[in-house]
């Protein structure tokens, strides 16, 4: 038995766009090419999703909402078209069924780590982190995380979930989903400013009894790995420590690569490996499972490699020493990391100190 359990099915890929659209069917084509590439279709445990059913879905969707989804579907089946919820949303007659899949692939993932693997990579598309409870947006249309977030507190009765997006872009959709409930700890890292617009500045720090547990980490454009990894360190980890999670669920974009083509953030192959293996030491030192969800990433060769990365670290023995995909990184040598300077270090510098400053009103580790 592999330690990752691998959420996938070839069925993701009937979601379509239109053409020249970035979020397209290639991107789990290529992850799927990769895996076979690297033979972890044989090494990893792969699970096939089931379909989120309509009670699990509104535990987080407004039933309403939902309704309205079946409206589109009925259009683009009609016609046998793609029909636009948004300008960046779109359905195809498959659409809705696929959507319904990518929640329960969430849930096939809790379940894994319920049982006997310690984390899970739930590899679906259409992504989630956007979508609101009455809305769909940025080719998000149900929260796939929030979803599986509810499912493990009602199933496993678990009372705090870490959520840590670091997607380039503003996880708004969980945000708002959990901006007053403080047993789900959201920290999203993104490009700042960027999309959606006048979303995820620091100061947006939850309401009610979720004050201090919403945790915004804007970051400036071109901030490379050094920038996210001192942002780790110095915010991410301590913060996780301190709210002591049963459980944490990663918003796991890749289109903070600097081989993406919609942003700005210059993090590496490597980089991305690194930050999952300070996921997996604040595994170990909470005793919290881990479940990935893929979010973003639009250049199909940087995301296939970045996911193989993620997944070689949470599937190693010794996350520590691992094969990233371009170098063999060890972190407590410091030996061979190819990690991208920030464009500007000393704007970033500033950004965490800030950020450390405002935060330390809730978090004592911050002080
Ligand atoms: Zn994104």
């Amino acid at each position: 038995m592999s330690r990752l359990a691998v959420i996938r099915d070839d069925k993701f890929q009937d979601h379509l766009t239109p053409q020249m659209h970035p979020e397209s069917p290639q991107r789990l084509a290529a992850i799927d090419e990769a895996l076979r590439a690297n033979k972890m279709d044989e090494t990893l445990d792969h699970f096939r999703p089931r379909p989120a059913t309509e009670d699990e879905l509104a535990r987080v969707h407004k039933d309403s909402y939902i309704e309205g989804l079946l409206d589109y579907e009925a259009q683009a089946k009609q016609g046998d078209k793609l029909v636009p919820i948004d300008a960046d949303t779109w359905m195809s007659p498959e659409t809705y069924a696929i959507a319904k899949l990518a929640a329960g692939a969430g849930l096939v993932g809790v379940d894994s780590i319920a049982g006997d693997h310690d984390s899970a990579f739930v590899a679906v598309r259409p992504p989630g982190h956007h979508a609101l409870a009455g809305k769909a947006m940025g080719f998000c249309l149900f929260n796939n995380l929030a979803i599986a977030a509810r499912y493990a507190q009602k199933k496993l009765g678990i009372e705090r979930v870490m959520v840590i997006d670091w997607d380039v872009h503003h996880g708004n959709g969980t945000q708002d989903l959990f901006y007053k409930d403080p047993s789900v700890c959201f920290l999203s890292m993104h490009q700042f400013p960027f999309w959606p617009p006048n979303s995820g500045w620091y100061k947006d720090d939850g309401a009610g009894e979720g004050k201090g547990y919403n945790i915004n980490v804007p970051l400036p454009a071109g901030t490379g790995d050094r920038g996210y990894l001192k942002a780790w360190d110095e915010i991410v980890s301590p913060i996780c420590h301190e709210y002591k999670p049963q459980l944490i669920m990663v918003s796991a974009g890749y289109d903070a690569h600097r081989s993406d083509p919609l942003a700005m953030q210059n993090v590496s192959t490597s980089g991305f490996a690194l930050m999952t293996q300070r996921v997996c030491e604040l595994s170990k030192s909470t005793g919290a499972k881990v479940v990935c969800f893929l979010e973003g990433g639009y250049n199909a060769k940087a995301l296939a490699s970045s996911v193989l990365a993620t997944m070689n670290v949470l599937n190693s023995p010794q996350p520590e020493r691992v094969n990233a995909g371009e170098v063999l990184i060890d972190t407590k040598t410091n030996l061979l990391l190819p990690v991208t300077e920030d464009s500007e270090p000393l704007v970033v510098d500033d950004r965490v100190s800030e950020l450390r400053h405002h935060f330390s009103q809730y978090w004592t580790s911050l002080k």
